[in-house]
């Protein structure tokens, strides 16, 4: 519900934010083909793979 702002005192504004922070970085999932952790919809990095399949050619560093 909404409440005029200065209704609301600092504490228990800070107290309510306190409770929504998060602490893992939003969408990321790890990887079901190599584990890596990636952005939940978009492509792995780390093997190309989307969905289960290979999507793209990933090119190996070799040192
Ligand atoms: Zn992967």
């Amino acid at each position: 519900m909404a409440v005029p702002k200065r209704k609301v005192s600092k504490a228990r504004r800070d107290k309510r934010r306190s409770s929504v922070w998060k602490l893992e970085l939003p969408g990321m999932t790890k990887c079901p083909k190599c584990g890596e952790y990636v952005l939940s919809h978009r492509v792995c990095k780390n093997c190309g793979s989307y969905g289960g399949k290979v999507v793209l050619q990933v090119k190996e560093k070799e040192d």
